[in-house]
């Protein structure tokens, strides 16, 4: 009762030099002498073995177990089998962990979210064995289909290295696994990661929502993506009733990288070269960067005082007050400002980004960043409208 495992009778226990628990123990199970090929009964005794099966820590302390078994002889006179040794549920034939030991690394791997190697380590197991317990453990869980959800989220995930093999009749190297994976999250409610498939174009995306049940994809509303295509038209195909939101994130991103661009050829065209210290530019470069709201007057009077001299700051200075406007309509989310926004500011706030970059056509890369937006204009407004991104979810799944 105490050793808990069921078919053991445990005969003695004592601590060994070291310290170790060891416990010896006979087996105390009827159905131990039947024959694992042919289930009869066996009445003679050919020999007695000793068994190390594994089992689970006591008390955070490592315990040695010895199980005296026997091995018998089939009676059997149809069956091939001559002998066998005893085995348990607990510890089925040519196995030397105890399933409880199993269970609890695989558990560990499950609910803890150690890596099986740790497991593996912890438990004094291979990493193979732990791994297959955590897939056990796994498993019921991933059959069960996720509950519906009204805001989901999709997102890339780059996991391990892509594997290749040659093709042997054409010598062409191909795809065995894919290093980037597609990831859904429910985000809104308490699912955390919904589910995972491999590779991240369209169709693998659709694969995914395809197999979801038509009413799980009536019920989703929002769909929160990063500014590509790729996934917009996976659910533009699959739940052409939710409205996608882009992470807003990627937004800003692109701005700060067309004031960095324009800066860069800027000063090539001004000095022939790139841009060193010493340049005024330069000097800026990190504070074009930074929100305006978070520069200091000194520093704004900084980037006013270089940018004001010539021409080639005047185009600087354009982008620079691009990249805020289009900033601006971004800030009407109720994370920003703390209540509800309304849908025409926000469009408006566009509109006055693309009214400036249309004013000042002659810089490409702003023109660029305009079709860019305006192409995503109704995917940015629902994005600040509901404030949903997938940042906060991947945080959480892959933390
Ligand atoms: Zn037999």
């Amino acid at each position: 009762m105490l050793f808990g495992v069921e078919g053991l009778q445990v005969t003695d226990a004592q601590a060994g030099p070291d310290g170790t628990l060891e416990v010896w123990a006979v087996t105390d199970y009827p159905a131990a002498a039947a024959c694992p090929d042919c289930g009869t009964v066996s009445g003679r005794r050919h020999d007695t073995v000793l068994a190390r099966p594994r089992d689970v820590r006591r008390a955070g302390d490592p315990v040695a177990v010895w199980w005296v078994k026997s091995r018998w002889k089939c009676d059997e006179p149809d069956c091939d089998r001559k002998t066998f040794t005893e085995w348990l549920p607990q510890v089925p034939p040519r196995c030397r962990l105890t399933a409880r030991l199993r269970e609890q690394a695989g558990a560990e791997i499950a609910d803890r979210g150690i890596t099986p190697a740790e497991a593996a380590r912890h438990a004094g197991i291979s990493w193979p064995a732990a791994h297959d317990a955590f897939a056990a453990a796994a498993g019921p869980v991933l059959e069960q289909a996720p509950a519906p959800v009204a805001h989901l989220g999709i997102d890339e995930h780059r996991r391990g290295r892509p594997r290749w093999r040659i093709d042997e009749q054409t010598g062409e190297y191909l795809l065995l696994a894919d290093r980037w994976h597609t990831c859904f999250f429910d985000l809104s409610g308490d699912q955390g990661l919904l589910g995972q498939v491999e590779g991240r174009t369209t169709d693998d995306a659709a694969y995914w929502l395809a197999r979801a049940a038509p009413a799980w994809r009536d019920a989703v509303r929002v769909v929160a993506i990063d500014m590509c295509s790729i996934y917009a038209s996976a659910v533009r195909r699959m739940l052409p009733g939710a409205r996608i939101a882009v992470d807003l994130f990627h937004v800003v991103h692109l701005a700060v990288k067309m004031t960095g661009d324009v800066r860069r050829r800027v000063v090539r065209g001004k000095y022939g070269r790139r841009g060193r210290s010493g340049d005024p530019e330069y000097g800026i470069k990190n504070l074009l960067v930074r929100n305006l709201e978070h520069l200091s007057p000194a520093q704004f009077a900084k980037v006013t005082g270089a940018l004001q001299a010539d021409p080639a700051g005047q185009e600087i200075a354009a982008a620079w007050i691009g990249k805020e406007k289009l900033r601006h309509p971004l800030n009407l989310r109720a994370r920003v400002t703390g209540s509800v926004p309304c849908e025409r500011n926000v469009r408006d706030r566009l509109f006055a980004f693309c009214d400036w970059c249309a004013c000042n056509d002659d810089i490409p890369e702003l023109v660029s960043l305009a079709r860019t937006v305006s192409r995503w204009e109704d995917e940015i407004v629902c994005a600040v409208l509901t404030g949903y991104s997938n940042a906060w979810a991947s945080y959480c799944a892959f933390r």
